[in-house]
């Protein structure tokens, strides 16, 4: 629930004034990095594990099918909850051509931490996965905090930034973000109603290609252009059961998929973010900030109340 209502907190804190003009340059082709977090698996704590061993690998399927690159960021706790299964679904990815970065080995909000216990989060957090990475010759590249924050202080940025540094992190960046983790909360209640299951499924489509729109928007308003678009998402059942027609989403945009890498060599990313927030904003919303540019997060659309209610009581609203 937390980040739902982050992009219009924040948007209310970006009162600035004063507007870029935008660049006169043709549109480029459209492209995407699809980035999945929690691995090996998104409450990993909760699941039976054959699911999350079933599930991940449906996910997998689909990526090497529709030949679409990701990276998949590791939090050691999941890996630890799930046991061998967790290291196998690492072992998965690496094979698969797929890539792994840290997300941490707790998951715990860093706003709260100090350097040193930021550190650890970050060293701890290599302890499965990047000797495995390393073993099958495989690069690590990228960072991503739990909750995508960056530093809740000046301070804590600027010592995030040389902590990353010093291990060899590249933070990685996302720009298009769905609530995923919310619709998969969902899911999971309706594990025993097929009827809803579908409904959560449709929306969560539905919703997914709003906020495609709503983003590629709202960085175009901002950059003048729409840089590579990198999409947050979780591994997790839902996306299990839908990433296929996700994936057909982003074709029928006008998307082409490319790696993390790849995305991340363009311009707008050549600079770590520049100022430090409690929250886990969209990169759009960061650029907005840093150029000046007024941005209304107020139009963006949130996850249907319905599915809100149901997560919260078991009871789906407005049927
Ligand atoms: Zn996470």
């Amino acid at each position: 629930m937390q980040r739902i209502l982050i992009a219009s907190l924040f948007a209310a804190m970006t009162l600035l004034i004063g507007g870029s003009p935008a660049a006169s340059r043709p549109q480029d082709a459209r492209v995407v990095a699809i980035t999945f977090d929690d691995l090996p698996f998104a409450n990993a704590a909760a699941i039976e594990r054959t699911e999350a061993v079933e599930a991940d690998r449906a996910i997998r399927r689909t990526l090497v099918r529709r030949r679409v690159p990701a990276t998949g960021f590791v939090t050691e706790n999941n890996v630890r909850a799930l046991g061998p299964d967790g290291l196998a679904i690492l072992r998965g990815w690496l094979r698969d051509g797929l890539d792994l970065g840290n997300h941490g080995a707790t998951h715990t909000d860093i706003n709260d931490l100090d350097a040193a216990a930021i550190r650890r989060e970050i060293v701890d957090g290599e302890a499965t996965f990047l000797p495995l990475a390393r073993s099958m010759g495989r690069p690590v590249t990228f960072y991503r905090f739990a909750y995508n924050h960056v530093g809740a202080t000046e301070a804590q940025r600027s010592t995030i930034e040389s902590l990353l540094a010093e291990r060899g992190y590249r933070l990685a960046a996302s720009t298009i973000d769905t609530s995923d983790y919310l619709f998969d909360e969902a899911y999971a209640r309706a594990a025993r109603d097929r009827a809803m299951r579908r409904r959560i499924e449709r929306a969560y489509l539905d919703h997914s290609r709003t906020q495609i729109r709503y983003y590629q928007a709202l960085n175009k308003q901002v950059l003048g252009r729409e840089p590579p678009a990198i999409m947050l998402l979780h591994n997790n059942r839902l996306n299990a059961a839908t990433l296929d027609r996700l994936v057909g989403i982003f074709r029928s945009e006008g998307f082409r998929f490319i790696s993390l890498a790849k995305a991340q060599a363009d311009e707008a990313y050549s600079t770590s973010p520049a100022f430090a927030t409690r929250f886990g904003p969209m990169w759009g919303y960061r650029w907005a900030r840093e150029r000046r540019v007024r941005v209304d997060g107020s139009l963006e659309q949130e996850p249907p109340k319905w599915l809100q209610d149901y997560v919260k009581t078991g009871v789906a609203s407005g049927q």
